[in-house]
């Protein structure tokens, strides 16, 4: 009998027609595979058992960075095949077929790099069909050596053999290639190459071990790397880089050395040495001069690349800072030339790769979340794969919000989320998300005249121009918080159920044109959503200025009540309130530049300006990260009063205790505590009082994980079902998947 058979999901550039091949040799299948646009396809012929056995191993023992979304099997016509073959790409009109993430170095490729006897080793561009780039290099779909960056080096005789050999593991690599006829590195300083292939790998791993710093091009882009333990190399690089105290990821050399600088647990193991390689947010176990100032954890990946493996291999410091070229919050570099012009005042040297990436794809964050990975940056290693199924048949872009961009493509209801663009107020970042709208519907040749766009409501947003301009016909705004509830909707495939929302985060254009920050909703996708409650508004001075300066946050927390009333100016002034915290305090009381909001990131803010967070913060996020590593030093302490959500209580309290000289650490230990049980009540008040059994919460807010811990215990008794987002983040990086999620729901209203 014969068979037809359609595998969706990532199929392509994951070695799957090999694995199709040497299975149809085993069950004596005649026939075909090959990719298709919209996956991969299989004509199979041969006796029913074995057809049987064929289609239940293809599930069963697909490769292992295959992923598997839908297999359909359907009778077809007996052709008589004599045997079975990889046919040629066939070209559709619809490419719905996913292209793979990124892939780390496997460990065949990893052991033939340090075999001297190998023909590849120390080639730093080794890979196969498990192992690789994939995303960084695809200029279009579908998926073939032709239409990726490796298209210019034409592959030699033994590699081409490999290429076309069924049996080897190098059957139809696209990037394959060796020293012989690809791409290699070399070390290059102000436009004079000092050394070409391993050389250039030795004695750029020698300038680290000096303390040098070295840009070296990426999967993704380039990165800046130095010796973690060397502090004056770490503060060079800090100073040349504008990054005053933002933390910098490291790259270990294995994970014995990241054991040395974090606590591993077993999740956080398997999520280290997933094929993803992530930056892993993990406890310190001591501390790097430098490197994370004020944070109880350490950003760690392990080597994901041939190129990392063989500066260790060169005598590389075991741990490097290795953080995205730029400066300050620029996009991450990725083409050459303008990576040496921007990087030129950092770098002491270039290692550059000759194979050229076809579009940035930034390092991934994640950290553990009650032994579950949560993204907290969603690029290398998981960009652009689908996340969930939406039910639309139409094409949806959702443009994201302006902070940390991604956006998110509907293709026949599946969901692509772009990699982490970045802010885009900064105008790389904001060329970066036009390159990437388009580099997505071209790749998935979705026509500009035929997608609904979706947008943040925010009216100065530019990707709410951007929107305006690019499709005036048929644009959606949708509320940032409601799009932030959506995301977990969305990524826990609770499309039509009723939920209490919880969103909590810095800013977000309101419905009533304040800032919101600090909501809770009623709803669902199909339905919508309605504001049941929020927290106490208060009159933020200097509007998006607020969210840079603590002290400012605390003036319009402080204006609203009688806490400031009790004590003189001289006893506010010793504990910091003066200068700009009494300036602010003016505006707010004449109500001049004035802006209502109930953000609850503001509401950190000012706490942590109270417990002694004063300066203008460096990165977004900071004050609040502050309070949350100072909380964790001392036992939890009772909660201040903050009786729904009511913060004038909490503010009295916590004033009162600073100029007492209570500690920083209690105050926002009580503060936290405080948070969590607000929140609870109002979870289990308003989930009973709108008939709602689950319990989504989402929002930058929700990255505190000891709130999120603090609020799960609380909540554990309830009946509730309580979702967090672990697949798109929780910050603004989730809020595209939100936005197609209520759009592609609300056409079926
Ligand atoms: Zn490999
Ligand atoms: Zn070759
Ligand atoms: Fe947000």
């Amino acid at each position: 009998m014969a068979k037809q058979l359609v595998l969706r999901g990532i199929v392509q550039g994951v070695g799957f027609r090999p694995f199709v091949f040497r299975l149809a040799q085993e069950e004596a299948i005649c026939g075909w595979v090959c990719n298709g646009a919209t996956g991969v396809e299989i004509h199979a012929e041969g006796a029913e058992e074995n057809l049987e056995r064929f289609v239940s191993r293809l599930q069963a023992q697909a490769p292992p960075a295959a992923q598997i979304a839908r297999l359909e099997v359907q009778p077809s016509a007996w052709q008589a095949y004599r045997d079975f073959q990889i046919v040629d790409s066939q070209q559709a009109p619809v490419p719905t077929a996913r292209i793979s993430p990124d892939l780390n170095l496997c460990a065949d490729c990893r052991c033939e790099l340090l075999d001297p006897a190998d023909r590849r080793f120390q080639y730093p561009y080794i890979n196969c069909t498990h192992c690789g780039p994939r995303y960084s290099i695809v200029l279009r779909l579908p998926y073939d050596r032709g239409a990726t960056t490796m298209a210019s080096w034409p592959l030699c005789e033994r590699c081409r053999a490999e290429y076309e050999n069924p049996a080897n593991r190098r059957f139809h690599a696209q990037p394959v290639a060796c020293a012989e006829c690809g791409p290699n590195y070399r070390l290059e300083n102000g436009g004079a190459t000092l050394a070409q292939g391993m050389r250039a790998i030795e004695q750029a791993a020698a300038l680290l071990r000096t303390g040098q710093i070295v840009a070296i091009k990426g999967i993704g882009g380039y990165h800046l790397a130095c010796a973690a333990e060397n502090a004056a190399a770490v503060a060079a690089l800090r100073t040349r880089k504008f990054r005053k105290e933002k933390p910098f990821a490291l790259l270990a050399r294995d994970l014995a050395v990241a054991s040395g600088l974090v606590e591993i647990g077993p999740a956080e193991q398997s999520l280290l040495e997933s094929p993803a390689r992530p930056i892993v947010l993990l406890w310190a176990k001591r501390e790097l001069l430098g490197v994370a100032p004020d944070q109880d954890r350490l950003g760690i990946m392990l080597p994901s690349s041939p190129l990392h493996e063989l500066l260790f291999a060169a005598g590389a410091p075991a741990a490097l800072v290795l953080t995205s070229g730029n400066r300050s919050n620029e996009p991450i570099a990725y083409e050459d030339d303008d990576a040496l012009r921007r990087l030129a005042g950092i770098a002491d040297a270039f290692l550059v790769g000759e194979r050229p990436i076809a579009r940035r794809v930034d390092d991934s964050v994640a950290i553990v979340r009650q032994g579950r990975p949560a993204l907290l940056r969603r690029a290398r290693g998981y960009a652009p794969g689908a996340i969930v199924t939406l039910p639309a048949t139409e094409p949806i872009l959702a443009l994201g919000s302006d902070l940390k961009n991604t956006i998110a493509l509907v293709v026949e209801g599946q969901v692509f989320v772009s990699q982490h663009l970045g802010d885009l107020g900064e105008a790389d970042a904001n060329r970066a998300f036009a390159e990437t709208v388009c580099d997505l519907m071209a790749m998935y040749r979705v026509s500009p005249d035929k997608v609904t766009v979706v947008h943040d409501l925010h009216p100065q947003f530019h990707s709410t121009r951007f929107a305006e301009q690019f499709r005036p016909s048929a644009t959606h705004a949708v509320q940032h918080h409601v799009a932030h509830i959506a995301s977990v909707l969305a990524e826990t495939e609770l499309l039509h159920e009723r939920v209490l929302g919880v969103a909590f985060d810095g800013t977000g254009y309101g419905l009533d044109g304040t800032i919101w920050g600090g909501e809770f909703f009623a709803g669902d996708l199909t339905a919508g959503f309605n504001r049941i409650a929020s927290i106490r508004s208060v009159k933020m001075p200097g509007g998006d200025a607020a969210a840079r300066l603590p002290l400012q946050a605390a003036a319009g927390f402080l204006a609203d009540g009688d806490a400031l009333d009790q004590f003189g100016a001289r006893r506010l002034e010793s504990i910091g309130l003066a200068g700009r915290f009494t300036h602010a305090l003016a505006l707010v009381r004449r109500n001049v530049r004035c802006i209502e909001s109930t953000s609850v990131g503001r509401l950190f803010d000012a706490v942590a300006a109270i417990a002694g967070f004063q300066r203008e913060i460096s990165f977004e996020g900071q004050a609040a990260m502050w309070l949350e590593h100072q909380a964790r030093q001392v036992a939890p302490q009772a909660a201040y009063a903050f009786p729904r959500f009511d913060h004038r209580p909490l503010f009295a309290a916590s004033l009162r205790d600073r100029l007492e000289g209570r500690s920083a650490s209690e105050i926002a230990s009580a503060f936290h505590a405080a948070l969590a049980a607000a929140t609870a009540d109002a979870v289990q008040e308003l989930a009973a009082q709108h008939g709602c059994a689950t319990v989504a919460l989402s929002g930058g807010v929700f990255q505190n994980e000891l709130l999120c811990e603090q609020i799960s215990a609380l909540l554990e008794t309830a009946s509730l079902r309580i979702v967090f987002n672990s697949l798109v983040p929780a910050n603004d990086g989730g809020i595209a998947l939100g936005q197609a999620a209520l759009m592609a729901l609300r056409r079926r209203r």
